[in-house]
């Protein structure tokens, strides 16, 4: 949300006031269930019996599309709920202290985005080694 420019909170903003709290909560649901969906038929593409490369990449770039859709609804949510982000700093914190990532110098400390954009890369190259078997 931090990264977020001010011209694009000012549009969710706009969108929360336009379509109102309720109708925006409700389509977060949506996307939600829209993401789940694409990420459902991601899986079956990449285990089809005779998966072609076309299809599992359209049905990566579906799943992509939808954390699009996902990602501006929960900026949405953000700016409703503005509480969250001291939750995130503690559930990433929590979650760096599972996988054992131990507290780095202030120099080298990662924000959530950063230790997102770590996740994003992992989750990448795992798929990409699942594509080149
Ligand atoms: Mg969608």
């Amino acid at each position: 949300m931090n990264n977020l420019s001010d011209k694009h909170k000012q549009v969710l903003q706009c969108a929360i006031d336009i379509y109102g709290r309720e109708a925006q909560r409700k389509m977060i649901i949506e996307e939600m269930a829209e993401l789940t969906k694409a990420i459902c038929k991601e899986d079956r593409a990449s285990k089809a019996f005779n998966a072609k490369k076309s299809a599992m990449l359209e049905a990566e770039n579906a799943v992509i599309e939808e954390m699009a859709d996902v990602q501006i609804m929960l900026w949405q949510m953000h700016l409703m709920y503005p509480d969250c982000n001291n939750y995130i700093d503690k559930k990433i914190d929590r979650l760096a202290g599972r996988l054992g990532i131990n507290k780095q110098e202030p120099s080298e400390t990662q924000s959530p985005s950063e230790l997102m954009k770590l996740l994003s890369t992992a989750a990448f190259l795992g798929r990409s080694l699942r594509n080149a078997e």
